[in-house]
């Protein structure tokens, strides 16, 4: 994006990309439909330690209905909604129609396309930058790297502009794996691996909350789904979580009648709202006989099961980190570049975009949605700045 939009102004460009055909995240993301945007901009949901004045000026900078116009308009690629879940898949559900839309666009504007050549440093010259690569050094004016984070380092993105961003003087925040699965190394759930619902999700440090409401689902391993990846963040940074899952929408005080209702199966009650595998394992862990009826659930059982329905606290011992992340957090402050333009205040002519930035959304397209829109503004910016 950041080389198709600096090579429409004009400017000679050239992009450098270390795989053979780039976009490798593009081609794995929604499980090979990619999930290109939210139909709906979630700002607030985003993670930086940065103001949060700044990045929703950067996500401005291009709003959502003008993407899609891009995409459907300027790539041919009609989008569709997923009414449930609020996302945006190309109409084809294939990925690689993203991939191969993108590349075609920028050889479309004038982009010389180098694959297979990896950047190994920058350095600032007199006349802009000395670019080293695999294949020798690169003479430029400007430079924009777009190097992305450390997820799924399979894909390419192994960090390496992050050291060299580092290198070139910028503040850094250190970096963590989010949009992960969470572990539970005691395995104490296992039984229940493939079991799937909505739920809601609260982390608490402290008097710090952090919640998310989504799809949940049991592993041999721990937890996924949407709902458990937008909150597994908490558990990277700094004093460790209370994680605490409402198993569905039924609040203590919904549960509390139901469980006073007039001789009922409690196990019968709680699979109205739940899988009835989950409601057997939560009786058990709060202590209620599988066999019990309303009649003759003790107040103690009660207030135990509602606990257990509302506030279960979930064991957890770590995360997938990298190998599994959809994103990094942290990376290169916010407040080290020009929100306009994404140009470095510590470097000159350098500009950085995309997963480099300490930035991220949530599950849905918003983390595209930062990439296509930090990356057109940084090759506008640098595009027009040469001619
Ligand atoms: C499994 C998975 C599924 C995802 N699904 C979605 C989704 O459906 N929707 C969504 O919004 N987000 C999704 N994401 C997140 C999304 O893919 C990223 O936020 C986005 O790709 C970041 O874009 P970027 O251009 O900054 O970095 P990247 O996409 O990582 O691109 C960086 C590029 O730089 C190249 N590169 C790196 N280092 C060098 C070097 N030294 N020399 C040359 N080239 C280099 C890499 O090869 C790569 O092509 C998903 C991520 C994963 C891992």
């Amino acid at each position: 994006m950041a080389a198709a939009f600096a090579a429409s102004s004009g400017a000679r460009t050239l992009l450098i990309e270390r795989t053979k055909d780039g976009g490798r995240k593009i081609l794995i993301s929604g499980g090979g439909r990619c999930n290109v945007l939210p139909s709906v901009a979630a700002p607030e949901r985003f993670v930086t330690d940065a103001p949060a004045h700044l990045l929703r000026a950067m996500l401005r900078a291009w709003p959502l209905h003008q993407q899609r116009a891009f995409f459907e308009r300027d790539l041919g690629i009609p989008l569709a909604l997923e009414v449930e879940s609020g996302k945006l898949f190309p109409r084809s559900n294939r990925a690689r129609d993203v991939r191969d839309g993108l590349v075609a666009f920028a050889r479309s504007q004038g982009v010389q396309v180098q694959f297979d050549t990896t950047v190994t440093d920058v350095m600032p010259s007199a006349t802009g930058f000395a670019v080293a690569t695999s294949h020798g050094n690169v003479q430029c004016d400007r430079l924009v790297l777009a190097t992305g984070g450390r997820s799924v380092p399979a894909t390419g993105s192994d960090g390496i502009g992050l050291a060299i961003a580092d290198r070139l003087g910028h503040s850094m925040i250190a970096t963590y794996p989010a949009l992960t699965p969470l572990l539970d190394d005691n395995a104490s759930h296992a039984t229940l691996a493939g079991v799937s619902l909505r739920v809601r999700l609260r982390a608490r440090v402290g008097a710090s909350v952090t919640e998310s409401y989504g799809g949940f689902l049991f592993t041999h391993r721990g937890y996924s789904g949407p709902g458990v990846l937008d909150i597994s963040h908490v558990t990277e940074r700094g004093q460790r979580p209370v994680i605490r899952a409402q198993w569905c929408e039924g609040t203590a005080a919904d549960w509390n009648v139901d469980l006073t209702a007039p001789a009922a199966a409690v196990s019968s009650i709680l699979a109205r709202r739940i899988p009835a595998r989950l409601a057997d394992h939560l009786m058990a862990a709060a202590g209620v006989p599988g066999d019990r009826r309303t009649s003759n659930l003790t107040r103690t059982e009660r207030l135990a099961l509602i606990d257990a329905l509302t506030a279960f606290t979930l064991p957890w011992s770590g995360n997938e980190g990298y190998q599994k992340a959809e994103v990094t957090g942290g990376g290169v402050a916010l407040g080290d570049v020009d929100s306009k333009t994404l140009e470095s205040k510590r470097v000159p002519g350098l500009y950085l975009c995309g997963e480099m930035l300490d930035a991220f959304g949530p599950i849905g397209g918003h983390n595209f949605a930062w990439a296509w829109a930090t990356g057109r503004a940084a090759g506008l910016a640098a595009g027009r700045a040469i001619v």
